[in-house]
């Protein structure tokens, strides 16, 4: 969760910023939700510059490292509608379009398909599936086949999603604190090591490929479309198993959809129906000043209950101190609030505002005076104040992700008995917890699971990630520790932080001190022997010489020379990249013994050297 403000921010600014979220979003970690992205940073811009290119621009999408593959016909965004008028507006365009082509509007005929909220992909006539690219190459995620993704069609070519099952992520995912189904499935077709959880969701055959030809639909005319417009979205999307967002209308007659063609963005005869929440006005009762991990405080209005798309919703965040100044906030205020799919409510309008606003001036937590920064209330007692130090240890629990037992209750009872730090936790046995209040079972529960934090394999990114240092979350720690080494981190300076790609100054600068304040606490987890798998250095990628160095390798077949895996290993420490399967990106495939011609043909379609484990020996040899 991001705690920017979008009003704060240059317009250039708050671009580079929905360029990040929306790659990042792409890419399987979320930094916002996608009703944050939207509504707040997308719609600021929207408002602010409503011809700026970015609003009609394709996003990109991230580079998933495989082959890159021409697509037989580009694949779009979709236009969107969140009304019944907006989709009139697009019913009169093809008719019109039809008019010149002599086309009786009885003719046409459109059909509904719920719109899988997935990752995109184009499978091919060839057999290989590829991501959307920037609509007119993607990259060839054919190997997610063999990680298990299951293909629901391999006789139909043409457009569809790689989506997980809803049963599937509600029954086993949600409660590990997976966010979205989506993010699993780019993390599956993503990376070569797929995670244990993902492993059993693939035996299961919960990730599939899933054509849109393949899903349930509704057909009929324009004019059934406008009359039934909601039902047919709910009806459409009951009967879907899988995550969507939104409703998929497009027309059939194949010469109109010629004639109207596409822009630069989406296709003319395809529209996207989606949900505009409805927004309810309420009553505010009081506010709640609540400290968080960094120090902001952020007020939380309680409302009169109302009911929202479903939901009983009686708490709304004002998001900072400014707004509650600048809107008159308070009790006896009136607001208008809307929620949109399952996310947080937000306030839409201000109907009634109160004068003079109270605004909170000492810490709920540890009645330290506050100070403003900007609009926001800051709560600087950082290290003595029982809120954020707890925030603080529950995020690091979350985002290692290996423990469990140390949720918000657990970490409340330890810092009221005095066990406020990591370093305290980590030192404590059965006794000091059963001394602080958790009975016998609870405290040997707590203290295996920190052993087995420890012996538990977790990225040093996602590690790092954990101490909460301002801008630096997982991604970043990602990109920062591709060029540095956890142990050097308390010797780097801002100006090498600036000089790696997609660190500013401003966070250079916040880095650098959050990494000065926490360095003592991080050096003593890493004493504690955490095991840490390392993200491969650049430099160590690029400065190998070998004649496999930088070149992508599958091994297939049974070898002779030695298991498989060493020989991968052996390969890796040359500087190859190994891979599972062939794809257009692959330079060499060695095979052993029993390949089965699939393979070779693939490899020889797609230009692929191949060796036998002889000559693949004797390469390395002759080097
Ligand atoms: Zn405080």
């Amino acid at each position: 969760m991001t705690d920017q403000d979008p009003k704060l921010m240059k317009t250039t600014e708050l671009v580079s910023f929905l360029k990040e979220a929306s790659l990042a979003y792409r890419n399987g970690s979320p930094i916002i939700d996608d009703h944050t992205y939207d509504h707040v940073f997308l719609s600021e811009l929207e408002a602010r510059d409503p011809n700026h290119p970015f609003l009609t621009e394709m996003e990109a999408e991230p580079d998933f490292g495989s082959g890159k593959l021409k697509h037989p016909r580009p694949m779009l965004s979709i236009e969107k509608s969140y009304s019944v008028e907006e989709t009139k507006k697009w019913v009169n365009r093809i008719n019109k379009e039809a008019q010149k082509k002599n086309i009786n509007e009885d003719e046409i005929n459109v059909i509904a398909t719920p719109k899988l909220d997935g990752l995109a992909a184009y499978f091919r006539e060839d057999g290989l599936l590829a991501t959307r690219g920037d609509g007119n190459h993607g990259n060839d995620i054919t190997s997610c086949f063999e990680k298990g993704v299951v293909n629901l069609d391999i006789e139909a070519p043409g457009v569809g999603e790689v989506v997980m099952t809803n049963e599937y992520f509600e029954k086993n995912l949600k409660k590990l604190g997976y966010a979205h189904p989506r993010n699993i499935c780019v993390g599956v077709v993503n990376s070569d090591d797929v995670n244990e959880d993902f492993k059993l969701a693939l035996n299961d055959g919960a990730i599939r490929f899933v054509p849109y030809s393949k899903l349930n639909r509704w057909e009929g005319s324009f004019q059934e479309l406008i009359e039934n417009h909601e039902t047919i979205q709910e009806q459409v999307l009951k009967a879907c198993e899988y995550p969507t967002d939104g409703v998929v209308v497009e027309i059939t007659h194949n010469d109109l959809k010629e004639s109207l063609g596409h822009t630069t963005h989406h296709y003319r005869w395809q529209i996207a129906l989606k949900q505009r929440s409805i927004a309810k006005e309420t009553t505010i009762k009081n506010i709640i000043w609540q400290t968080k991990r960094t120090g902001r405080v952020t007020p939380v209005l309680e409302v009169e209950t109302i009911e929202l798309s479903g939901a009983k919703v009686s708490r709304v965040t004002a998001h900072h101190a400014g707004n509650v100044k600048s809107l008159g906030l308070g009790k006896g205020a009136i607001i208008s609030v809307e929620r949109s799919g399952e996310v947080i409510p937000k306030i839409v309008d201000v109907v009634k505002s109160i004068p003079n606003p109270e605004i909170a001036t000492i810490c709920d937590s540890c009645g330290e005076s506050l100070v403003w920064q900007r609009d926001f209330l800051m709560c600087v007692n950082h290290t003595g104040c029982p809120a954020q130090v707890e925030n603080a240890l529950e995020h690091f629990f979350k985002i290692h992700g290996q423990v469990d037992g140390f949720g918000s209750k657990s970490i409340a009872k330890l810092v009221e008995g005095g066990i406020d730090t990591l370093q305290k936790i980590y030192a404590s046995n059965e006794e000091d917890f059963i001394s602080v209040g958790f009975g016998p079972g609870q405290s040997k529960n707590l203290r295996s699971e920190l052993d087995r934090s420890l012996v538990v394999e977790t990225e040093d990114w996602r590690f790092l990630g954990a101490f909460g240092i301002p801008q630096l979350g997982r991604g970043d720690s990602r990109r920062l520790l591709q060029h540095y080494k956890i142990e050097e981190l308390p010797t780097i300076t801002m100006n090498d932080i600036e000089d790696i790609d997609g660190f500013a100054e401003v966070s250079a600068r916040d880095i650098i001190k959050g990494l000065v304040d926490k360095w003592s606490t991080i050096n003593h987890m890493l004493n504690l022997g955490f095991n840490l798998s390392k993200t491969q250095l650049l430099s160590e990628t690029e400065e190998i010489e070998s004649p496999i160095a930088g070149l992508k390798l599958v091994f297939t077949g049974k070898m002779t020379s030695g298991s498989r895996d060493d020989m991968k290993k052996n390969a890796l420490n040359l500087g190859a990249e190994i891979q599972s399967a062939v794809s257009g990106k692959t330079d060499i495939l060695i095979c052993g013994e029993n390949v089965g011609s699939t393979k070779l043909t693939k490899a020889e379609k797609l230009g692929v050297k191949v060796l036998s484990e002889e000559d693949y020996h004797s390469l390395l040899n002759d080097a």
